[in-house]
């Protein structure tokens, strides 16, 4: 099928069905300027921290251990609280407000969808948007986070803001597990974006899928390919624009 095929093929499944699930990982927030951590030019190879790798420093144990450096990385390289949603994530939200029952189940903890309109949204990992203390559990903003001096802390007791996003080495919110599972098994098409499959949990989530159409999108070839219906290798945003 050549990529004009593709697009009128899921242009076609779009229209012909109306439970649709998108399941969305890095791939659909770079366009908006947040980098791909997995990447070869992203947050991974990050030399700047020296002797400790991103995976390390977000991890819980790190967190635990060097706080001062778990934020001091985290608000500079996973903060981006000027980004915005771009075409793919209204896209996806204009859909739902068009009548169809669009569910998003994310990787991402940008909270772009939201931003977007997306009302139905799974947050696997978490967001950057979501702040407790540790302590006395009181709620605080990104920008509250992001602003402060080093470690922040409770404006109530002085404990330490934890951000609401899965670290290394923690599990996933049984909840949103739930969630997503239901949904993926509920979809008549499930479209995968702009994520290699290979990171848990999106491959074994996949399983659950029964309906008419897998869809996978993403700039490079991932290891479920030859079980999708249709695998359209390309940026998200040049996607959309062509629907
Ligand atoms: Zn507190």
């Amino acid at each position: 099928m050549n990529d004009s095929d593709k697009i009128l093929t899921l242009k076609e499944m779009i229209k012909t069905t109306n439970r649709i699930c998108v399941f969305t990982g890095a791939g659909i927030s770079c366009p908006s300027g947040i980098p791909d951590f997995r990447s070869a030019n992203g947050l991974y190879n990050d030399k700047t921290k020296g002797m400790y790798s991103p995976e390390q420093i977000i991890s819980h144990s790190f967190f635990v251990d060097k706080p001062e450096l778990f934020y001091d990385f985290y608000k500079n390289k996973m903060m981006y609280l000027d980004a915005k949603p771009n075409d793919a994530h209204i896209y996806f939200a204009e859909l739902e407000k068009q009548g169809k029952q669009v569910s998003v189940i994310t990787q991402n903890i940008d909270g772009l969808h939201q931003m977007a309109g997306s009302r139905d949204v799974v947050e696997l990992h978490g967001s950057i948007h979501r702040n407790f203390c540790m302590k006395c559990h009181k709620a605080f903003d990104a920008a509250f986070v992001k602003n402060s001096a080093g470690v922040p802390k409770c404006t109530e007791c002085g404990g330490i803001v934890k951000p609401d996003v899965v670290l290394y080495e923690e599990p996933l919110d049984d909840v949103a597990t739930y969630k997503a599972i239901q949904k993926i098994s509920e979809a008549e098409t499930l479209i995968i974006i702009g994520t290699s499959l290979v990171v848990y949990p999106a491959a074994s989530y996949v399983r659950y899928f029964r309906g008419k159409n897998f869809v996978l999108i993403n700039k490079s070839s991932t290891p479920m390919d030859s079980s999708a219906d249709l695998a359209i290798y390309d940026d998200i945003v040049n996607v959309v624009h062509q629907l």
